[in-house]
């Protein structure tokens, strides 16, 4: 399905919104034009929004929507009584404005919402996880109840038993932050360590498909560079949904568009806002045939010669016979797989190509003329495609389509993964330990090492390195997880597959015997940990925000505290300091600093490498520095020298077959339904689009999708965003009309692992026979077990994708009917 976007469309899009008010919304609104001719560094002007307040501090929005936008706390008789955007830099990309997105707009609704937790609670004896039966019990009592369980657990278990959770509610943090480094951490590493993670929810699949095709995770061309391009792809990718605040892509990806008039074309399942917002062209298909998309693109460019062979010979591994690496057997180069001389017989012409998608064939050859006509182009490769059953190659064949096109290390190009960004580097003496444990499992696997940890190995995602950092070919855990540190956590429940089955393996307390939450908000996951410890929120304390995305611009804020911390609630720094005290390692912990002294030695350290950062009290001023370090050309070495630069894959090159892998699918015993493969096929797996073909009781394909009105599930609990983004299932009209769904509809979304309730948005903007409801909704059972908040995870399945051992959320097969 192709959907042309017609010339008044393309007009309006380019010239619909002055450029100065598009980005932040109302934000933009109060926000100052001025610019102080001081490249790269933004002022802080305090005097607007609320005059009489008394005072006005900056702080930042610190979730994992990929951004970290500025935001200013107005506050009056000791309340935050007004959130004020930024107000620094102006609409120039690389000293430009951060407003933020109404997510951060609306942050006193969480600050101050109900379902704050006030005090300590503890799960009430002879009850179950999940059966809300709390006791309200004093700090100390669960500070010296938590330490002692913890060294209980650590002297019958070792610290391979502790499990920090994945966990990105205060990723923007960095004494107070919750992904890596931050003082949770700090203190399981003091003690011995704990079991860590490799990948994450939002990049598993993508992670390894970079690791084993360009040896790392490595980020394309930065957005800006898009000056340089003849043609512009977003595959999978939204930005216009996920960050929408005026530092991100939603600004400067539209506004390089508009300058440049470069021809878009997203490919998506979906008819985004992305689509309606910047598109030329909509390239529609099934989920989880980017792969067989891309192998019909690949046929046409080689039959036409289209592709850069000169490329592909000197850079690549495996394109050809003639540079597949040695042992591989013969007629298993991509070539080969493309042009119907490889094991399957299989010709992968745009009318095979077709069969698989549904992109009718004239789409594909278009796409793949244009493609092969305008080099350099920019495919930006979002997190979408790879977020499926066999996410890892989907995501490995855009790799290898750009690389066919040659756009590698070249300005206008990229390296046909996530758009890249610059960044202002901290340094955190803070975070200088090295986990002492050194075995991690996949992000996702986590349930199946609380049920059997100890027999998982090397097939089951268990990853270890030798002394001197290279991988051991078949690492195994040695004990099950016994405890769950989980802090700015959702995933034990709300983010993580199959809740119904999660829940059942979390309400067995004889597994893993000890879950330590702390948060600010009672989320679903908080429902089912032992203790539950209220945190602070980001307006009760102050830290060092570490950035996010923003092209070309680095940008680091130093925020301060607003309030003092409402309820009984503590700041993380402070709870593990409490504890450290009572597991005797205080001084170590703390090394007499307060949380405010390891903020100012942080920016003191990062100092150094950004020349012409301020020092913490004049950035605290100021608020949010800004510095423009260019445009980033991904690879650009490598290219320039490939001898001398060469990728960290074995070959140096990019592999395109992956020996490795070959390996992995000869000698791993995988679970029914699980491939890997030594090139980037298309593979069908479980409960995919082949398998709906024939799933009589679950016939639709059902996706996710980042939504506006929250960042994963945080600020799901917001009333205004609630109203403004209601949560609604996307179904065709093809599939609505046989089951009498009509637009505004209650209807059930059902398979064998759950029921949700949700409203049904009947639209031509999501491919027939696929359904789509968008993640991070707060999981509200009734007594029935029924989930009343519409989110998708009842619904998606515990099964780790065969590489990667990622979440494929993005494979699910479906029924809906009326409620
Ligand atoms: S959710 Fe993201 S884009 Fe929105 S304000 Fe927060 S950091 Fe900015």
């Amino acid at each position: 399905m192709t959907i042309e976007v017609g010339a008044d469309r393309k007009v309006s899009r380019r010239s619909f919104m002055k450029w100065s008010g598009i980005a932040g919304g109302s934000a933009a609104l109060v926000a100052t034009t001025a610019h102080l001719g001081m490249p790269g560094i933004g002022t802080a002007a305090n005097s607007d929004g609320m005059l009489d307040a008394e005072q006005t501090v900056w702080s930042a929005c610190l979730v994992n929507c990929g951004a970290r936008c500025p935001l200013r706390f107005q506050v009056k008789d000791g309340t935050v009584a007004r959130v004020l955007p930024d107000n620094t830099g102006g609409d120039e990309i690389g000293n430009h404005r951060i407003p933020a997105c109404p997510r951060g707009r609306s942050i006193r609704q969480r600050i101050y919402s109900p379902d704050r937790i006030k005090k300590p609670l503890k799960r009430k004896p002879g009850t179950k996880r999940g059966d809300e039966q709390w006791e309200e019990i004093s700090w100390e009592q669960a500070l010296d109840e938590i330490a002692e369980k913890y060294q209980q657990l650590l002297a019958d278990y070792g610290p391979e038993s502790q499990f920090y959770a994945y966990a990105t509610g205060v990723i923007a943090g960095t004494v107070s932050g919750s992904y890596y480094g931050g003082a949770l951490q700090r203190l399981l590493k003091k003690m011995g360590g704990f079991l860590s993670y490799y990948g994450d929810y939002s990049t598993g699949g993508i992670t390894e498909a970079m690791r084993v095709t360009l040896g790392g995770y490595i980020d394309s061309n930065s957005t800006d560079d898009l000056v340089n391009s003849k043609l512009y792809v977003l595959w999978g990718h939204s930005p216009m949904e996920t960050k929408m605040c005026g530092g991100s892509e939603a600004f400067y990806a539209q506004k390089l568009i508009r300058d440049t008039n470069v021809r878009t074309i997203v490919v998506d399942p979906r008819h985004s806002d992305s689509v309606q917002l910047m598109a030329d062209e909509h390239v529609a298909l099934k989920p989880g045939t980017d792969a067989a998309l891309i192998a019909g693109i690949a046929h046409v460019l080689i039959s036409e010669d289209l592709h850069e062979q000169e490329f592909l010979d000197e850079y690549c591994v495996g394109f050809d016979e003639s540079t597949l690496p040695e042992g591989a057997p013969e007629n298993s180069s991509y070539r080969a797989y493309v042009m119907g001389d490889g094991p399957d017989g299989i010709e992968k012409t745009p009318e095979w190509a077709s069969s698989v998608t549904g992109t009718p064939v004239d789409t594909i050859v278009k796409f793949a003329r244009e493609l092969g006509n305008n080099k350099p182009s920019m495919i930006h490769q979002g997190w979408g495609a790879q977020r499926c059953a066999n996410g890892e190659n989907q995501s490995r064949a855009i790799i290898t389509l750009n690389a066919m096109l040659g756009n590698v290390g070249l300005p206008g190009g990229g390296a046909g993964t996530y758009p890249g960004s610059s960044a202002v580097t901290i340094n955190s003496a803070f975070d200088a330990d090295p986990n002492p444990v050194t075995k991690k499992i996949s992000h996702f696997t986590w349930p199946d090492a609380i049920d059997h940890g100890a027999e998982m190995k090397g097939e089951d995602g268990v990853r270890d390195w030798d002394e001197d950092g290279n991988p051991i070919w078949d690492p195994q855990l040695e004990v099950p997880i016994k405890a769950i540190w989980a802090y700015g956590s959702n995933t034990l429940i709300n983010q993580h597959s199959d809740i119904n089955g999660t829940k059942e393996l979390l309400r067995d307390d004889s597994k893993c015997e000890l879950i330590v939450l702390c948060d600010n908000q009672m989320t679903s996951s908080a429902k089912f940990a032992d203790y539950v410890l209220p945190g602070t929120s980001n307006a009760e304390e102050g830290d060092v925000v570490q950035q996010g995305l923003a092209a070309n611009m680095g940008y680091s804020i130093v925020a301060t505290k607003a309030i003092d911390p409402l309820y009984e609630s503590k700041t993380i720094y402070e709870i593990c300091t409490e504890l450290a005290r009572r597991l005797g390692i205080e001084e170590e912990f703390t090394e007499g600093k307060t949380q405010e002294d390891w903020a100012r030695q942080i920016i003191e350290d990062s100092r150094e490498a950004n020349p012409g950062m301020p020092g913490y009290d004049e950035l605290q001023e100021m608020g949010v520095w800004k510095v423009d370090n260019g445009a980033r050309v991904a690879l650009r070495e490598f290219r320039e020298d490939p001898e001398a630069n060469p990728l960290d894959t074995p070959s140096g090159k990019i592999e395109i077959y992956s020996a490795e892998v070959a390996r992995k699918a000869e000698e791993w015993n995988l679970p029914d339904g699980d491939v890997v493969t030594a090139l980037p096929e298309q593979i069908n797996t479980w409960e995919d689009f082949e398998a709906a073909k024939t799933n009589s009781e679950f016939p639709l394909q059902m996706i996710s999708y980042h939504f506006k009105g929250r960042t994963h599930s945080s600020y799901g609990n917001v009333p205004w965003l609630k109203q403004a983004h209601r949560q609604v299932i996307w179904i065709n009209p093809v599939d609505a009309k046989p089951r009498g769904i009509e637009n505004g509809d209650e209807v059930i979304v059902y398979n064998g692992r759950g029921q949700t309730k949700v409203e049904a948005k009947v639209t031509p903007r999501i491919f027939p026979g696929v359904t789509t409801l968008p993640e991070g909704a707060w999981y509200n059972p009734d007594k029935d077990g029924v989930d009343q908040g519409g989110g998708p995870n009842v619904l998606t399945k515990y099964h780790p994708t065969a590489l990667a051992k990622s979440n494929p959320q993005y494979t699910n097969l479906v029924e809906v009917k009326k409620a």
